[in-house]
């Protein structure tokens, strides 16, 4: 295919295991971490042992220095630019807003709005030729997550309205801006919220029982990506097992 895909936050979770198919899918693979290097280092040496390309590229995207620097290192390293996946994302401890410090909400909004701003606009920049965007949201958004995250809702919120707001901007230049909403999949970001088993606290109030695996996410983010969305543009995908 010789395109590449760079997909933030890859070293583990949902990016990781979109990493992976994405490269069995042939594309080229730009693995963004921001502290783990071990991880992100076994995923790109996974993808060569099958006969793939991948680049592991440490950035802190809440930084513009750091979304520059990985642009700057993906367009040395590797194909052009075909899509990108705004997947890096955190949340804090679960809280109340009542509770909530303005640290964190610079924290949290940083990385997870104005970080995949930054990256959008580094990557349309490159797309001259077409190209296709996904960024990671999530069920919170429309729930707005009370008593646990808020502010994670409140800025998965603000990634959406990016996704509306620029699917239009850019369509008309063979840009398609499309969104996931996962929901209870299991990684490791629930153990950052303080509660490592919450997938399986809440899972029987999922109408199909279950939590999700970081796969299922994969597949709709390389499905918005492909051909086969060709008509698809500013809208979502929710993987949330029907709740
Ligand atoms: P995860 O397991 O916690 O992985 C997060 C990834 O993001 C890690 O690879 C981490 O890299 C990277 N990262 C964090 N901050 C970064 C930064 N400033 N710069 C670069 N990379 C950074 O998360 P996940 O559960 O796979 O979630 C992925 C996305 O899905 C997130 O946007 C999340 O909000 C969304 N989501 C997840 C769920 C769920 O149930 N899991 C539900 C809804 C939405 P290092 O480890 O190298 O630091």
């Amino acid at each position: 295919m010789n395109l590449t895909l760079l997909i933030t936050g890859a070293s583990r979770g949902i990016g990781a295991a979109t990493a992976k198919m994405a490269a069995r899918q042939g594309y080229a693979v730009a693995v963004n971490y921001h502290h783990n290097a071990e991880a992100a280092n076994a995923i790109v040496a996974e993808i060569r042992e099958h006969g793939g390309t991948a680049e592991a590229i440490k950035a802190d995207v809440s930084t513009e220095a750091g979304v520059l620097h990985l642009f700057a290192e993906v367009d040395r390293l590797l194909p052009p630019l075909y899509g990108l996946v705004n997947n890096a994302g955190i949340l804090e401890t679960q809280t109340t807003v009542a509770d909530i410090a303005s640290e964190r909400l610079q924290r949290i909004f940083t990385a997870n709005a104005i970080a995949p701003f930054l990256c959008c606009r580094e990557a349309i920049q490159r797309m001259s030729h077409g190209g296709a965007i996904v960024n990671v949201s999530s069920l919170a958004a429309k729930t707005g997550a009370p008593h646990e995250y808020a502010d994670y809702a409140a800025s998965k919120a603000a990634l959406e309205a990016l996704t509306i707001g620029l699917s239009k901007e850019v369509a008309a230049q063979n840009i398609r801006v499309n969104g996931v909403r996962p929901a209870f999949i299991y990684t490791d970001i629930h153990a950052d919220g303080g509660e490592p088993g919450r997938v399986d606290r809440i899972k029987d109030s999922i109408p199909m029982q279950r939590g999700g695996r970081p796969e299922e996410v994969a597949e709709a983010i390389l499905w918005l990506l492909s051909d086969k969305a060709s008509y698809t543009t500013g809208t979502f995908i929710d993987l949330t097992g029907g709740k």
